[in-house]
């Protein structure tokens, strides 16, 4: 697939106040700083569509994309942020949760992990959560030019396996990517056209 054409619609941090228009949707999520806005402008052509920020946790918001007219990027708010206050965090996981469990015309979700690190507690609750609940979702490893190439296929290996211990049978559809070097996107975006069911 090729995008187009990328408009932003709306932020908010109402589920209720997303778009009523019924169109397939795609949510990126992730620790604050893994790399999300890079990547979401990466694979839209983009410069500055998402914004980067500076202060990580700062974009507590659901952000929606119009994508080539026909589907919806959605920007989720990065979590686990530590200088979110406990008050603030506890208001984003709600809507985040609320998203999750209200919208239907969610294809899948996409979580974002630094292919650098090894599992994080929060990535690894996050992901069970999304299992629980049903929810189809893959990873995307970021920022891979930050590591050798040899070195890609053991990080992911070492990653599945973290992924086990916590009892998951198998990894999970998954994309190595860099928004810097525009590694992963043609991969992403044909997985995006494929799994397109609506
Ligand atoms: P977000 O908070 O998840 O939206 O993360 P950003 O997209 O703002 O990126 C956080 C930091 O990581 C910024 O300094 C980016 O320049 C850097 N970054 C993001 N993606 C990549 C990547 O693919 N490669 C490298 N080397 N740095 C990246």
């Amino acid at each position: 697939m090729k995008i187009t054409t990328a408009e932003f619609i709306i932020s908010n941090s109402d589920v209720s106040k997303c778009p009523t228009e019924r169109l397939p949707e795609y949510a990126f999520i992730g620790r604050s700083n893994v790399g999300k806005s890079s990547l979401i402008n990466m694979i839209t052509n983009h410069k500055n569509l998402a914004k980067t920020s500076g202060k990580p946790g700062k974009t507590q918001l659901i952000n929606h994309f119009k994508i080539n007219s026909n589907w919806f990027l959605v920007d989720l708010p990065g979590y686990g942020y530590a200088r979110v206050s406990k008050k603030t965090k506890e208001v984003f996981q709600e809507f985040i949760t609320d998203y999750f469990e209200t919208r239907e015309q969610l294809v899948c979700a996409f979580v974002l992990i630094d292919i650098r690190l090894e599992a994080q507690k929060i990535d690894i609750e996050f992901i069970e959560y999304l299992g629980e609940s049903e929810i189809p979702f893959c990873i995307v490893f970021t920022k891979a030019d930050k590591i050798s190439k040899t070195k890609i296929d053991s990080h992911v290996a070492a990653y599945k396996k973290q992924l086990i211990a916590h009892n998951w049978e198998e990894m999970p559809p998954y994309f190595v990517t860099s928004a810097t070097e525009g590694t992963g996107k043609d991969t992403l975006l044909n997985y995006i056209e494929e799994i397109n069911v609506e």
